[in-house]
């Protein structure tokens, strides 16, 4: 049988993971292309300031990588800051760009000397407000998920219809009112998506400005992709098309812009090496599909396998030999902790227990969702190289 490694383009991480033979998944990160898809996103959208989505991939050398060649941070909570500051980056390169935050978080994160917030109602510009005098806010509104694998839609933001209101009332409390954020939804493959958010943001300046509140800053969210199965669009193609959408709506006068890619910085940079544990069939019909158990699964890193929107590349050491449809399931005991079953996905027929498969495209969204302990289970193993 050929080895599973052959399979693998990236000769870094194929000579680590041979040298390395783990007996539990490990998720191996070439920095190198970290490096390479900072350098392609900030010369994609040269005017803008690139805020790295810490919840993407926290792991410090990456944070460490970013941080040196520029890369301001995105954080979610005070861990995520301390994370960021830990790289000897100033607080004033932080965002704490989660919109529910615990107040006592807000007052940590002004200790820290951060002092840039989301808020999406006037309850959190309140929250900061009491927390972070003086602070720079921008508000979140919702934008359309269509077009996106991974849709962030209902859950953060409000109508941008309410977005002045929202700005106008962290204005009068003392804060700065800065700009307007959106994420136009993850692993975004419409290049366009950002248009009617744009539209919308200038409308919000326009809104604020006939208030007497200048806002200075559209927040562009993640959303850039990284290639699973399909095909994606160039880098530069969003570049190119947020640009249009830039000047279309706000003119001569484009605002000071920030990205937060998470997914797109280092999605593409990581193989899960995991190993087949199990292949067997509910019963002996002829048509029944065959069950492939992995030792990784939703709850060991897969979780975007959720509502199976999210599909790996996922290379054997039998490729080339025929495939069959199979259902593709983790090891855990609980029965929601099956992959892909909706949509089987096609492996070789000849994969047998104890094969390695590498699992592509893996370093985004991974190692943070992968539960510490369920079943006894340890949490994934990940290296940067
Ligand atoms: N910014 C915010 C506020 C987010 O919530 C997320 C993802 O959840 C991101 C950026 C990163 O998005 P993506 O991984 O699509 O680049």
């Amino acid at each position: 049988m050929a080895s599973h490694l052959a399979a693998l383009e990236n000769d870094r991480i194929r000579r680590f993971l041979a040298e390395k033979n783990s007996d539990q998944p490990i998720l191996v990160v070439d920095s190198e292309i970290v490096r390479d898809n900072f350098a392609k996103i900030a010369r994609a959208l040269p005017d803008t300031r690139v805020f790295y989505a810490v919840k993407a991939n926290p792991a410090p050398e990456i944070l460490q990588l970013l941080a040196d060649m520029g890369s301001c941070f995105d954080c979610a909570s005070v861990v995520e800051i301390d994370m960021a500051l830990a790289t000897g980056v100033t607080p004033d390169r932080i965002s704490f760009g989660n919109t529910i935050k615990k107040e006592r978080d807000v007052a940590a994160a002004h200790q820290r000397g951060v002092g840039l917030f989301a808020v999406d109602c006037r309850a959190e510009v309140e929250k900061v407000a009491r927390q972070a005098p003086g602070a720079r806010v921008f508000c979140r509104i919702l934008a359309d998920g269509a077009g996106a694998e991974w849709p962030l839609s209902r859950k953060f933001g409000c109508v941008p219809e309410m977005a002045a209101d929202v700005l106008e009332h962290a204005h009068r409390n003392g804060l700065t009112a800065y700009g307007v954020s959106f994420h136009v939804g993850s692993q975004q493959n419409n290049v366009g998506a950002w248009d009617g958010a744009l539209a919308s943001a200038a409308a919000i300046f326009r809104d604020c400005a006939e208030r007497g509140i200048t806002l200075s800053m559209v927040n562009l969210g993640g959303g850039f992709p990284t290639r699973y199965l399909k095909d994606i669009p160039a880098v530069e193609a969003y570049g190119e098309s947020i640009f249009e959408g830039l000047r279309a709506h706000f003119g001569n006068q484009i605002p000071e812009t920030i990205i937060e890619p998470g997914r797109g910085m280092v999605g593409n940079a990581g193989v899960i090496e995991a190993e087949v544990v199990l292949v067997s069939k509910k019963s002996d019909a002829a048509d029944e599909l065959r069950w492939v158990y992995l030792d990784i699964g939703k709850f060991g890193g897969l979780a975007e396998t959720m509502d199976e929107a999210i599909r790996y590349p996922i290379r054997t050491g039998r490729d080339g030999d025929a495939v069959a449809p199979c259902v593709l399931a983790g090891p855990t005991c609980d029965s929601a902790d099956v992959m892909y079953e909706k949509a089987p996905y096609a492996l070789p027929v000849s994969l047998e227990i104890g094969d390695k498969v590498l699992i592509e495209a893996a370093g985004a969204y991974t190692t943070t969702y992968a539960a510490v302990a369920f079943n006894g289970f340890a949490p994934l193993a990940s290296v940067v190289i």
